[in-house]
């Protein structure tokens, strides 16, 4: 099981996700505090971030675990934004371990990780192609498909996971997303918590043990935007 985490609000380091927190992404990687699949996220990890010259999001992606890449802390030291989205990777049992396997899939200024697993069967007729055989990227290609078709961020995460856990009762599709002026999010089969300060972080875990955490119920949307936080049944 991956470990996912995004920002939205005042600009802040892909460090504040990562290496800054006590609980952040780089500790999760090696000791993850909730993980209910999985021990270590050692097969990758990814960063995305929306800088002020385009729409389309800044990816970095590597197949080492987060802790062997050296040129990271100081890149996520000055890669700010107001929305940032990191992951990283622990990979299902016959899953490529590849770049293009690997969170966050993008797609115009679409982001997405999925932390689960899903039978492709279940997913490969929403879309034509995937970059990876991965399930995630079949996951992916299937929201990316609704982008395309206009439909909004949490809709299209909506309707993949509804339909891909219709059809495999055994999936787990917690998936986030983002396009730098919003975050959608899904629960299905692991854990998601929220923090509010000068913005939203919602991440699979809580990053530190500030007060304020709070548990995203099963099977919710969460969608957040400058309007505000709002979690709704799927
Ligand atoms: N199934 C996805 C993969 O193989 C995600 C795995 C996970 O959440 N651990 O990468």
């Amino acid at each position: 099981m991956c470990r996912h985490a995004a920002w939205l609000g005042a600009p802040r380091s892909l460090a504040s996700l990562i290496q800054e927190p006590e609980y952040g992404l780089l500790r999760q990687s090696y000791a993850p505090r909730l993980q209910r699949y999985g021990t270590v996220n050692a097969d990758g990890f990814g960063v995305g971030w929306y800088d002020s010259t385009g729409a389309e999001p800044v990816r970095y992606r590597r197949t080492v675990p987060i802790w062997a890449d050296a040129n990271l802390p100081g890149l996520a030291r000055i890669a700010r934004s107001g929305c940032l989205l990191a992951a990283v990777r622990s990979a299902t049992v016959g899953m490529p371990i590849e770049e293009a396997a690997t969170a966050p899939f993008a797609d115009g200024p679409w982001l997405l990780s999925h932390n689960g697993r899903v039978a492709r069967e279940a997913v490969r007729e929403l879309a034509d192609e995937a970059e990876s055989p991965c399930d995630s990227a079949w996951v992916a290609a299937a929201v990316f498909a609704r982008r395309r078709a206009g439909h909004p961020l949490g809709d299209a995460l909506a309707e993949v996971v509804v339909h891909a856990g219709t059809k495999d009762p055994e999936a787990r599709l917690n998936l986030l997303a983002c396009d730098g002026t919003s975050i959608a999010a899904t629960v299905w089969g692991d854990t998601l918590f929220l923090h509010l300060d000068d913005g939203v972080l919602v991440a699979s875990e809580p990053l530190d043990d500030r007060s304020g955490w709070q548990a995203v119920p099963e099977r919710s949307l969460v969608l957040a935007s400058p309007d505000g936080v709002h979690v709704q049944p799927l």
